[in-house]
């Protein structure tokens, strides 16, 4: 087996889309001695991992009750500290409840399975994240694909899609190689004509959009209109996991239901006790996410001014598209070389032809250090002949 392994493996290298694990961690320790190299590609949107408040919480939850949750939560793994993570999330969200995960792909996955049956239908954006695509895949229904954002087409679809049992519609809110928001008002509005259960994964948007970071959603004051918010814990909630807010009965299902749930580990205590810090947080200083959505806007506008085309939005993720897989690893190596740490993004993570880099924004980040980002990116990409003329 190993040879037809090495002649796959051979095959993702001469595509350019052979990947490798690298160590990240020492741009983050570099950045706590205030020195180079300087992380643009966390998810970390609020700079929290490394909030003393956050560390403390971990360190004491491992003390108290030790370093792994030693069974599942239906078992003997269930420790206190999840159900007050469950009631502060769903507080957070405005649901009667809340249901956490092990990560936000269990999230998906598990949910998906759970809520789709055979005489179901989903609609699914295009663009929506893997987990999101491998709960469809794992769920009975069938899966209609929707064109990227768009309303209309959704439409067109659920009224040519016959459906014996529940339609489901089912998108990111804030997606996560582009920054883009999906318009849920709308996406709402269109599945009310059908009576269609919509599922809202904000994995990017929990403490990223709506008011005080509450999702997307919220931000377009449709909370109450969106039967399944999903959300992690693993970005802006700096720790792990993911959860799903909602009705009662909803979490209750999960509970019964959800096999990604059910048949796995729960969190160690020092996990779901650093999401509940990075919560507090994030529910005493709303200004964090105003403070990310100003860095998220001042970056896009320095990279556009050098000439850069990464689209406008307030999101702190910011796709600068490059088009081939070799381009957007050499631009990340040389900006690497810069001191500057971005993620080089490649299919299948993104379509063919729009491999890109992926710089996010904390709000940790100082003015000085997102100039000095902008600057790099701009010179390296000029060094690829990437920048629009007369920049
Ligand atoms: N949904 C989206 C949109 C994501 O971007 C991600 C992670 N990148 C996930 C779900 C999965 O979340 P987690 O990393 O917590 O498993």
């Amino acid at each position: 087996m190993d040879a037809l392994l090495r002649t796959r493996l051979d095959m993702l290298k001469e595509a350019g889309l052979h990947r490798r694990l690298t160590a990240c961690g020492e741009a983050d320790e570099a950045r706590d001695e205030g020195s180079s190299p300087l992380m643009l590609a966390s998810n970390d949107y609020l700079g929290l991992t490394r909030h003393p408040a956050v560390r403390r919480a971990a360190a004491d939850a491992a003390m108290r009750l030790g370093g792994g949750a030693g069974g599942s939560r239906l078992t003997t793994g269930n420790h206190a500290l999840y159900a007050a993570l469950e009631e502060e999330l769903a507080a957070f969200k405005g649901t009667e409840a809340a249901l956490v995960f092990g990560s936000g792909y269990m999230a998906n996955i598990g949910t998906l399975g759970a809520l789709a049956g055979g005489d179901d239908v989903i609609f699914s954006d295009e663009l929506n994240h893997a987990s999101i695509v491998d709960g469809c895949r794992l769920a009975k229904a069938r899966t209609v694909v929707y064109r990227h954002c768009d309303p209309a087409d959704l439409a067109a679809k659920l009224a040519a899609t016959p459906c014996r049992g529940q339609r489901f519609i089912v998108t990111d809110g804030v997606f996560s190689m582009d920054g883009d928001v999906a318009p849920v008002d709308e996406i709402v509005a269109v599945a009310g004509c059908y009576g269609a259960a919509v599922m809202v994964d904000d994995a990017h948007g929990t403490g990223v959009v709506g008011p005080g970071g509450r999702g997307t959603a919220a931000l377009f004051g449709v909370g109450g209109r969106v039967a399944v918010q999903m959300g992690t814990l693993s970005k802006a909630l700096a720790s792990e996991g993911g959860y799903i807010a909602g009705s009662a009965v909803l979490i209750e299902y999960l509970v019964n239901r959800a096999r990604s749930f059910i048949f796995t580990t729960a969190l160690a205590p020092a996990t779901v006790a650093a999401a509940r810090a990075a919560l507090a947080l994030l529910v005493g200083e709303p200004e964090l996410t105003a403070r990310l959505r100003d860095n998220a806007v001042f970056l896009r506008r320095a990279l556009t001014a050098a000439g850069l085309a990464v689209g406008t939005g307030e999101t702190p993720i910011i796709p600068v598209t490059v088009g081939e897989a070799a381009v957007a690893v050499a631009l990340a190596a040389d900006l690497r070389r810069a001191g500057i740490v971005v993620s080089a993004i490649r299919p299948p993570t993104v379509p063919d032809g729009s491999s890109r880099l992926r710089v996010t924004v904390s709000a940790a980040h100082t003015r000085g250090e997102l100039a000095r980002a902008a600057a790099e990116v701009a010179a390296a990409a000029g060094r690829l002949g990437l920048r629009k003329e007369g920049r």
